[in-house]
């Protein structure tokens, strides 16, 4: 069964009278042209992910005048996130301000005429359709497995262009999805590795440079897809081997017919029903843990104030606006409004619930 999605991009309101200057240089390029241009800013975009990758998309998509960003993350920043992280600096750091709401303070700065809209959250079964209910394309700025095979189930239930990014040590693979017409991520890959299979962050590093070739390539599908130029899209998986100077496009043409992919034949999405994927995860790199549905009652937001007081007898704490933060001898414990926590000094999910027990309650 094919569903067709509507779209519905051309009844949006037409920025007809928005003064286009600042996109002279890029509308001048033919196969963009203004027509190009009023397509992206009539668009919606949502980024999934705001480290590394989702920085550099972020940042060239506001730039390029994608009407609508909305980025989502669930996670604040730390200090070695700015060899990388290319949207922030030493004050979010010391702040704490999740990289959602930071990244968003410096995109309004860059272009606003575009809306960007911040969610600090974990992407999971239970939100993505709010997330994804408007929007023309999802761009995948996250550092895991499971939620890529979230994002390749919702955008072939939803019909909805996915594009694929990852990177590690110095190298890098992204793959454009058109559903229903290319191959898809299970295609490629039918299930998520298996914890410790692949090498992340935390074992074999990352080079600044992979990450926004990777991205750059990432947005440039995005641009392609927005302005309606299908025509152009990159059919294949792109392998990016920076160190070793090597540059490789796999075709991908007749996977889709060959392999007999549960999503794309038989419409099977069990990380959409949440039959797949977990509630709490070990972040890449971080020796930290998130924890997700331990608060419980998830419509009552955690009552700051009382924490508060609690926790200043135990250990040095900071709170803003969105977030607040235990340290203790060996562990950071960070809450957020809905119950959400991530626990550092810890990759023991176990011990992290302990944690979260002990000093939030349940
Ligand atoms: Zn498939």
């Amino acid at each position: 069964m094919v569903r067709e999605r509507e779209d519905d991009s051309a009844a949006r309101e037409a920025p007809w009278d928005m003064n286009l200057d600042r996109y002279a240089r890029q509308m001048r390029y033919a196969p963009l042209g203004v027509e190009g241009q009023q397509q992206l800013l009539r668009k919606r975009a949502l980024i999934c992910g705001c480290g590394a990758l989702g920085s550099v998309l972020a940042s060239t998509l506001v730039r390029a005048g994608v009407g609508h960003v909305r980025i989502v993350d669930r996670d604040f920043l730390e200090l070695n996130n700015l060899q990388r992280q290319v949207l922030f600096d030493e004050e979010d750091v010391t702040s704490g301000t999740p990289k959602a709401i930071a990244a968003a303070h410096k995109l309004r700065k860059i272009n606003s005429q575009v809306e960007v809209e911040a969610i600090v959250a974990d992407v999971d079964h239970r939100n993505i359709r709010s997330l994804v209910h408007d929007v023309d394309i999802l761009l995948d700025g996250t550092d895991n497995f499971e939620t890529r095979f979230l994002l390749n189930d919702t955008s072939l239930h939803f019909l909805i262009p996915w594009v694929y990014g990852g990177c590690i040590g110095a190298e890098g693979q992204t793959m454009t999805i058109l559903p229903g017409k290319t191959p898809c991520l299970r295609c490629l890959m039918r299930d998520t590795p298996p914890a410790g299979a692949t090498p992340s962050c935390d074992t074999a590093g990352i080079l600044g440079p992979i990450v926004n070739v990777v991205a750059s390539y990432q947005a440039c599908e995005a641009i392609k897809i927005l302005s309606g130029r299908h025509s152009a899209i990159n059919q294949g998986l792109m392998v990016f081997e920076m160190w070793d100077n090597r540059v490789r496009q796999i075709g991908l043409d007749s996977l889709r017919e060959l392999r007999d992919c549960p999503a794309c034949h038989r419409q099977e999405f069990p990380w959409l029903t949440g039959e797949r994927g977990s509630q709490s995860a070990v972040l890449c790199g971080r020796n930290a843990v998130q924890l997700s549905q331990v608060h419980a009652d998830p419509a009552e937001p955690l009552n700051f104030d009382t924490l508060y007081t609690q926790w200043q007898a135990m250990g040095r704490v900071q709170r803003n606006a969105y977030l607040m933060r235990l340290e203790l001898e060996s562990h950071v414990l960070t809450v957020f409004p809905d119950g959400r926590a991530i626990v550092g000094g810890t990759e023991d999910i176990a011990e992290a619930r302990s944690l979260y027990a002990r000093y939030v309650g349940h």
